[in-house]
């Protein structure tokens, strides 16, 4: 359809190995106090690097209002950060154990398999991209 067109541009994720950004240190969690030196709120952000670039960043929150649902666990928020570092790999495992040349495989890898590939990929369940 004229005008409904447009043009998918097909990415992938960050190469390299994913893991904690060289600047992280592990107990970092942050401390914020109001100006008359009162603790406001305490804050982990966990940033998550290929290489030396940083890629992402798990956080938790722990404020008397934080304005939206926030993570205030630091184990919770370290454990998110782990998975996301493992994400390429176990992508990767992943896309090994399907029969990608067979869209009809109902085995157990591809059962469970291919609708995670594809949520990773950013696409639905017939391959079609997605934003
Ligand atoms: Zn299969």
């Amino acid at each position: 359809m004229a005008g409904s067109e447009r043009t998918i541009t097909m990415s992938t994720h960050t190469s390299g190995e994913w893991r904690l950004h060289p600047s992280y240190g592990e107990n970092e969690v942050g401390r914020v106090f109001d100006q008359y030196g009162v603790p406001g709120w305490e804050y982990l952000d966990v940033p998550i690097a290929a290489g030396e670039t940083l890629i992402g960043c798990a956080s938790a929150r722990r404020a008397p209002n934080p304005g939206w649902p926030r993570v205030t666990d630091w184990e919770e928020c370290r454990a998110n950060a782990r998975l996301m570092i493992a994400a390429p790999v176990m992508l990767a495992a992943l896309e090994s154990l399907v029969h990608a040349d067979d869209p009809l495989c109902k085995c157990p890898a591809c059962k469970v398999g291919k609708p995670a590939i594809a949520k990773a990929r950013g696409e639905n369940d017939k391959g079609e991209r997605h934003e």
